[in-house]
């Protein structure tokens, strides 16, 4: 039981159910979803909210994305346990604690050092293997690990894929997931890189706060 005294095991599986209607359906996702409870990313105010599938605040204007949605971008990365991944936009630590169950070594990068405090406290609890975690700007990558067998970028991406996430992608069938179109709404992207071969997968639209940074939309761009 948490340390709360509330007991959120029937609401999270009502929640796999919701995600396994809305299309996540591999085991190995919906298991790890299972582990990894969601209020534990929630702040306080919110925790009563964490197991309704919806983007909740998590501070600095930024959210903690749909867990449907989460599942269906962590399904898409087509994970088998050995992969070198990059993760872009940390967050609230989410999306990081269920990418940290299903690959072999995971970079997370976040802009703001506030919320990268916030997700180190989140995942505590959780006593998951190491994760590097990188405050700056993620559009730029982290060229120390790459190439990457993954990069997941959970916030919403500027028409132009930013050239050095494409650089650091793994030549042998590496995979590059992100949202990316206007401000407002993007579509969920896979772009797959075989040698200097690009080929993009688009899978629906979607709604994710802005990828700010010197290859995403510039800050001023997004003012007004
Ligand atoms: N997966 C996270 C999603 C957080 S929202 C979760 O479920 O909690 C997207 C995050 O991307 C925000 O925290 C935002 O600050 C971050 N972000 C936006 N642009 C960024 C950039 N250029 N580099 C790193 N992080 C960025």
């Amino acid at each position: 039981m948490p340390a709360d005294g509330t007991d959120y095991t029937a609401q999270l599986e009502s929640l796999l159910e919701q995600a396994h209607a809305k299309g996540v359906r591999d085991p190995r996702v919906l298991q790890a979803m299972r582990q990894t409870p969601r209020h534990l990313f929630v702040p306080e105010s919110h925790r009563l909210y964490a197991y309704i599938d919806h983007a909740l605040p998590i501070g600095e204007g930024q959210t903690i994305s749909q867990p449907s949605l989460v599942g269906q971008m962590t399904q898409l990365l087509e994970l088998t346990g050995n992969e070198n991944v990059l993760e872009i936009g940390t967050g609230s630590g989410y999306q990081t604690a269920i990418l940290r169950r299903l690959c072999g070594r995971l970079t997370t990068i976040e802009r703001f050092p506030r919320l990268t405090l916030q997700a180190l406290r989140n995942l505590q609890p959780l006593n998951l293997p190491p994760i590097t975690f990188v405050i700056g700007d993620g559009t730029c990558g982290f060229p120390p690990y790459a190439p990457y067998d993954r990069i997941l970028v959970t916030a919403g991406a500027p028409p132009k894929v930013p050239q050095p996430l494409l650089d650091q992608l793994s030549p042998d069938g590496g995979k590059l997931l992100l949202p990316f179109g206007s401000r407002q709404y993007q579509r969920l992207t896979r772009i797959t890189k075989h040698g200097t071969r690009l080929r993009a997968k688009i899978f629906g639209e979607c709604m994710f706060v802005p990828l700010v940074g010197k290859y995403g939309w510039k800050s001023e761009e997004l003012e007004g």
